[in-house]
């Protein structure tokens, strides 16, 4: 699988920046709007806001930067994860910092001393603090997110934002080279099965067992089939 593309787009400016620098930018964007001097009503008022930025821990040329509010809870995150990134099949998911780990919870599930997922961010999060989290505890999907800034801010309605996030690698299909839009579930596990449509046509494992390729680190696995990141 091709590792090379690592770059994405910031959402202000539509710029493409690589993953790291993209930190940089969007403290210094001219097209990111500034935030008011003060609240502007009581549903605005000033909070603090964390800089995250989420990689797979496997496939690190998926990433996103976000922006999540100090009252946003790990549910909020976990939701927006699933939402943009994971979700195929309603599996469990947890949350690490340390020693401690904030599981969501199934109904016969329990795991130890977990905690929820209630905790909010401004109680556990400062720049330098890395989080770990799972999603689907079969077939896993590790992420790592890291506060990289924390800035003064105000409450809208939306408590976690996307800034930035990877433009879609270039995946070649193993058979012709051309773009891969089908991945399939069984040989994706040995590191290949990355087929372009035509190809996917005649694949032997059968049509079943294929998914369409899609911008994000779940991508073939379990039953993903998207949307994934659309930037
Ligand atoms: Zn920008
Ligand atoms: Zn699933
Ligand atoms: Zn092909
Ligand atoms: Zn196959």
């Amino acid at each position: 699988m091709a590792r090379a593309t690592s770059s994405g787009k910031c959402i202000f400016c539509g710029g493409t920046v690589g993953k790291s620098a993209m930190t940089r930018h969007l403290t210094t964007c001219k097209l990111r709007p500034p935030e008011p001097a003060q609240a502007l009503s009581r549903r605005r008022r000033p909070t603090q806001l964390y800089h995250l930025v989420v990689s797979s821990r496997y496939a690190p040329m998926y990433w996103l930067h976000l922006e999540a509010a100090s009252n946003a809870t790990l549910d909020d995150l976990d939701d927006f994860l699933r939402r943009t990134w994971l979700e195929c099949c309603g599996h469990l998911s947890a949350f690490r910092l340390g020693g401690r780990a904030f599981s969501s919870s199934g109904a016969d599930w329990s795991w130890g001393d977990d905690q929820d997922l209630d905790a909010r961010l401004g109680e556990l999060l400062a720049p330098g603090v890395t989080l770990s989290y799972e999603y689907d505890f079969g077939t896993t999907t590790d992420l790592v997110v890291k506060v990289v800034g924390q800035r003064d801010g105000l409450t809208s309605d939306q408590e976690i934002t996307l800034l930035a996030g990877n433009h879609p690698p270039a995946i070649p299909c193993e058979s012709c080279a051309q773009a891969a839009a089908r991945v399939c579930t069984q040989c994706v596990f040995e590191g290949g099965g990355w087929l372009c449509k035509a190809c996917a046509r005649k694949h032997a494992c059968g049509q079943d067992m294929l998914l369409p390729v899609v911008n994000s680190p779940r991508v073939g696995m379990c039953g993903y089939n998207g949307p994934g990141l659309a930037i």
